[in-house]
């Protein structure tokens, strides 16, 4: 039976394994169970709590129990609508908003309901590729360098349009920023490169911008300002509001999309119908925000740029060779530095070097093969978020907002990072 059935899987699944950051997830948890230490920089997860408002009022909507209309909760909408003209200066009628069980989710619908090939930037997050491979989509990958800031650059995407792209089809190209590897992101002139870009040759644009509220220094810019006509803007509570558990993704649609969005939603109500109706009337006191909401901002911001800073320089003197961080809680880390030593012992892909330091340090990172890099080349993700964000949160709370952290705060309230940053320093200098 086992052989009959593992014949008919679909072969476009076949080859997949469990997603990368839920995989190390996994091995990181069993590894503790046996008895070991891991320093988990695998999974990219906030480590800060969700805002109490808002988990209040999730106990005060305990009781909700009928199914939701498939776009989501009207209230809500409302609320992404507003959040979205005050933080972003971008104007969405609630009509062209849908609510999906995490931006995964939607981001998979998208693609399914896009005929059309995808344009991603390598490195990017985990999922995009192996999304598109299982619905059979064409990928047109690519690779960015380390000197563009792991970045794809207006003159490399003018390129791809001019030479690579088959003009009967349509793209969809994928933007993330903040970056998931990079936790880098785009200026404003760039931006407005690109969408120019974008404009002349009618792509659509995915923006990933899951990360956007938790660039360190609240700055983000949303490329809908530049092309608002064809930019679908992902985002959702997993990352600002500390709630992937929670299962909530937002996508914002420009009125000429509609039908894009028509479809997504055809899909959804044959699969998902809707998101949990407590979680969605939750979301609501997450969108509308408040003080409390926004020293929460303010506070995860501060913790996580002072730390990303910290690692950084640790990181940089020791030849492992990154950028400085400007959002989101992850590094994009270069062993090439060390590629000698490590080809000695056996050590020639990211893979590679990802499972040994495992193995003999317990530090969890994952390798860049994940992040669509060619496997020989020794680059990881480092996740800076193994640490207690509540107690870190509180501890920020103490210092006046005009005032920096102390000099001593990553090592008091942030150890755990620092301590794994030590054992992966000492693993590389022993090399
Ligand atoms: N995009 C990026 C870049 C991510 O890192 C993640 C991981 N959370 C997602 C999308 C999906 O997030 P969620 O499904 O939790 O909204
Ligand atoms: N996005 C997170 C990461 O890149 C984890 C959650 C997920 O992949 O769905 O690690």
């Amino acid at each position: 039976m086992r052989k009959f059935i593992q014949e008919r899987i679909n072969p476009n699944i076949k080859h997949l394994q469990k997603s990368a950051t839920l995989a190390i997830n996994d091995r990181s948890r069993e590894l503790i169970n046996a008895g070991k230490t891991v320093w988990k920089f695998g999974l990219g997860q906030s480590p800060f709590p969700v805002p109490t408002p808002v988990v209040e009022a999730l106990k005060l909507h305990a009781h909700e129990k009928d199914y939701l209309p498939v776009e989501g909760l009207r209230e809500l909408r409302e609320a992404v609508s507003e959040f979205c003209r005050v933080k972003e200066g971008i104007h969405a009628h609630p009509d062209n908003i849908l609510i999906g069980p995490g931006s995964k989710e939607l981001l998979f619908l998208l693609q399914l309901a896009f005929q059309g090939t995808l344009i991603v930037p390598s490195p990017c997050w985990v999922s995009y590729m192996p999304q598109a491979h299982i619905i059979g989509k064409k990928i047109q990958i690519s690779h960015t360098h380390f000197e563009e800031k792991w970045r794809l650059s207006p003159a490399r995407l003018q390129q791809i349009c001019e030479q690579e792209l088959n003009h009967d089809n349509a793209s969809l190209l994928v933007l993330n920023y903040p970056g998931n590897p990079d936790g880098d992101t785009y200026s404003v002139p760039e931006l407005q490169q690109i969408a120019e870009i974008a404009r002349q040759y009618n792509l659509v644009i995915l923006s990933d911008e899951i990360y956007g509220q938790l660039h360190h220094k609240g700055e983000h810019v949303s490329i809908a300002r530049f092309y608002p006509e064809g930019t679908i803007l992902s985002s959702g509570i997993s990352k600002w509001c500390g709630a992937g558990g929670w299962r909530l993704g937002t996508f914002i649609f420009p009125p000429d999309l509609k039908p894009l969005r028509q479809a997504m939603a055809v899909i959804a109500s044959e699969t998902y119908t809707s998101v949990s109706t407590p979680i969605q009337c939750a979301a609501v006191s997450a969108f509308r925000g408040g003080m409390e909401i926004e020293r929460y901002l303010f506070n995860c911001r501060r913790i996580l740029a002072i730390l990303g800073r910290e690692i950084y320089h640790t990181l940089t003197a020791n030849q492992i060779k990154l950028h400085p961080p400007t959002g989101a809680f992850y590094l994009f880390i270069d062993f090439s530095h060390y590629a000698e030593p490590l080809a000695e012992q056996g050590i020639t892909t990211s893979t590679d070097l990802c499972d040994r330091l495992l193995q003999e340090t317990g530090v969890a990172i994952l390798p860049g093969a994940a992040f669509g890099r060619p496997p020989e080349e020794l680059t990881a993700r480092l996740a800076y978020v193994n640490f207690d964000g509540n107690e870190a949160l509180l501890a920020a709370e103490q210092v006046a907002p005009y005032d920096p952290l102390p000099g001593d705060f990553t090592r008091q309230w942030c150890a755990p990072v620092i301590t794994g940053i030590e054992h992966l320093i000492a693993w590389v200098n022993a090399l």
